[in-house]
């Protein structure tokens, strides 16, 4: 039997990938989506595309609707940022945080991966090509899985020891895709616009597609994806 491992997959190409990278390291995956609230459905959509192509044994999506609090544009409460420069997104959290989110969602993976008796959690975090968002960093990462050993049954009975795997946290966007290529990855089955046209056209302007498009660039390959222009 394969070692069980709970993915975050989000339907972008950072968690796609990660997905891959833990599959080519023989875990058996298991998927958590979560549908809280984003401006679309594009993502999730994604997901479920990602999930199939990655041969998962499960794919759970939880509705936990983080837009009842607002406070991020992600979840309608602002415009999305267009057009900012990298320089910008390092030295400013932008309105596209959503308040604690990788603590949430890496909450709900750690009660999936106890409930399934699996040790491992792959969540696709990057803290090179990304938008200076705290919880991507690797203290974050670090302190989260104390936390996880300290607050479930099976880590303090030791039956459990959850080790958190961020393959990417090091990684530029073009490495990402450059990896993620090797694997297989289909990065045409992912979404990774924050502010998609009503048919799930990119925008190819906020950060995430500028993001995505410059690490293709750099990559030398070509993005599946097709870019719009809006606003
Ligand atoms: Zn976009």
């Amino acid at each position: 039997m394969d070692k069980p491992a709970v993915i975050l997959l989000s339907g972008g190409l950072d968690s796609a990938t990660a997905a891959a990278i833990a599959r080519e390291q023989g875990y058996a995956l298991f998927a958590l989506s979560v549908d809280y609230g984003q401006r679309h459905r594009f993502e999730l959509e994604a997901a479920g595309r990602v999930a199939r192509a990655m041969e998962v044994r499960r794919h759970v999506t939880l509705r936990i609707d983080l837009g009842q609090f607002g406070g991020s544009a992600l979840v309608g409460a602002g415009e999305v940022p267009k057009d900012r420069d990298p320089a910008e997104m390092e030295r400013e959290i932008p309105v596209t945080y959503v308040p604690a989110r990788n603590t949430v969602l890496l909450s709900l993976a750690l009660g999936y991966a106890e409930v399934i008796g699996a040790a491992d959690i792959f969540i696709g975090v990057n803290a090179v090509d990304y938008s200076g968002y705290p919880d991507c960093r690797p203290e974050f990462i670090a302190a989260f899985e104390q936390t996880a050993n300290l607050a479930t049954k099976a880590g303090i009975e030791g039956r459990l020891r959850f080790t958190l795997h961020t393959p990417l946290i090091d990684m530029t966007k073009a490495q990402i895709i450059r990896r993620g290529m090797q694997l297989g990855v289909d990065y045409g089955l992912t979404h990774t616009c924050y502010d998609p046209t009503e048919q799930g056209v990119s925008c190819g302007r906020c950060d995430a597609c500028l993001l995505r498009r410059k690490g293709f660039a750099e990559a030398g390959l070509e993005d599946p994806l097709e870019y719009g222009r809006k606003g």
